[in-house]
């Protein structure tokens, strides 16, 4: 009873899960609070206990499903008691609503008023599928704190990941494996993330195109010689490129154009898809032990390509330490021009910031108020943290 405590509940896919868990985990360090982590959504059988002698997971017998339907209309969200006024003094507990869908009241968490309130609630249970760790970077009475932390401002994410997500012995299997088998002999190693928001699954050309546009451009892989059957010399060097996509259509197309013409440097090129499971399934265990599996595999690339608006890119990015070059989302179904770019920091994108400034108590531009806390390459709206030095 002396403890405050902070209750993740599983929400979402795979790597919008791994990004909330570290920015609870952040928030929880910053709050002295102990992080209880729901292990729903298949979310227990993929990590190891990050802490020895003890569990993050909640006990069995807490009452996690009375809190899972809490949403952005549920009057226990704080948001929801600022909005209706009926802040009470000291309730057991709250529920922060910090989805993609929040509010503008349930945004008012950023507030450094609010989170001295929050102080006095000694269970908060939070639903996210956000990286809110930038935000935590501009309220005032944790930035000594965080600098602390986190001397350079763009490995937040890096240490925290590297920290907290060990894969289970069953995920270690899975990764071991395929790393040992497919990956393991090359000279370098290319990762390429395609991840398609769309209604249809695809394969689609301009996804395509724009991958070879990015990957020639940049230089990530050789031009092919469509005119001679054979380009001489053939070169030791090998490269292998692990594609990671719900569709298989890339890869083969890939896999295909490399077979089919030889490389004009020489270098032999192999690819590798570990698996295409078509939809998103996150609530189910193999498939979301495929999706943690691959993400660690790209992960260990010596270098990376990786989709827009993508958490699981992000996870993928955050791990490894590398700057990919990331793909641009297309509009209206075409490939756009340029292609990609190399991201400014590994830090995942804050997709739904606030934009408020809680002193003035008018909109400001969260972005452009402190050098480290900036506008993401991929949404022109959202926030990541850069190194300044
Ligand atoms: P986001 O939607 O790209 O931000 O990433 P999430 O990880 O939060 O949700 C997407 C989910 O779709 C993943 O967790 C997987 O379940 C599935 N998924 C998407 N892309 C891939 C992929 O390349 N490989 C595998 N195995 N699953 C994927």
């Amino acid at each position: 009873m002396d403890c405050n405590y902070l209750v993740w509940t599983a929400y979402s896919g795979l790597g919008n899960r791994i990004l909330t868990i570290a920015s609870a985990f952040l928030y929880a360090i910053l709050t002295n609070r102990v992080l209880l982590v729901d292990g729903g959504k298949g979310t227990a059988y993929l990590f190891c206990e990050p802490f020895p002698g003890t569990s993050w997971f909640l006990p069995s017998d807490f009452p996690i499903k009375q809190f899972k339907n809490f949403s952005v209309g549920s009057p226990e969200s704080y948001g929801n008691m600022l909005k209706t006024k009926v802040v009470h003094s000291s309730p057991a507990f709250l529920y922060l609503h910090l989805a993609h869908d929040y509010s503008d009241y349930d945004k008012l968490f950023f507030c450094e008023d609010n989170q001295q309130y929050l102080q006095t609630i000694p269970w908060l249970i939070l639903k996210s599928d956000n990286y809110f760790v930038p935000s935590l970077f501009l309220i005032p009475a944790y930035q000594e704190e965080l600098m602390r932390l986190f001397p350079q401002r763009d490995v937040v994410f890096h240490h925290l990941g590297r920290y907290l997500f060990q894969p289970s012995n069953v995920v270690w299997g899975m990764i071991t494996r395929y790393y040992d088998s497919y990956l393991a002999r090359a000279d370098e190693k290319l990762g390429i993330q395609i991840r398609v928001f769309d209604t249809e699954t695809g394969p689609f050309q301009h996804v395509l195109d724009q991958v070879l546009a990015c990957t020639l451009k940049e230089h990530l892989l050789p031009e092919v010689n469509t005119q001679e059957p054979i380009v001489p010399p053939r070169k030791a060097r090998s490269k292998v490129v692990l594609v990671t996509s719900l569709n298989s259509g890339y890869y083969e197309n890939l896999r295909n154009m490399y077979w089919e013409h030889p490389t004009t440097n020489g270098e032999t090129i192999s690819f590798h898809q570990p698996s295409h499971e078509e939809h998103q399934n996150s609530g189910k265990k193999m498939h979301n032990m495929k999706a943690w599996a691959e993400i660690y595999l790209l992960s260990l690339s010596d270098v990376m390509v990786t989709s827009a608006w993508s958490t699981f890119g992000y996870v993928a990015q955050g791990l490894s330490g590398l700057k990919p070059w990331l793909l641009f989302r297309p509009e209206n179904r075409t490939a756009p021009d340029p292609p990609c770019r190399q991201v400014l920091s590994m830090e995942p994108c804050f997709h739904a910031p606030p934009f408020y400034d809680c002193k003035a108590k008018r909109g400001v531009d969260t972005g452009k108020l402190v050098p480290h806390v900036r506008h993401c390459e991929d949404m022109s709206w959202g926030l990541k943290l850069v190194d300044q030095s």
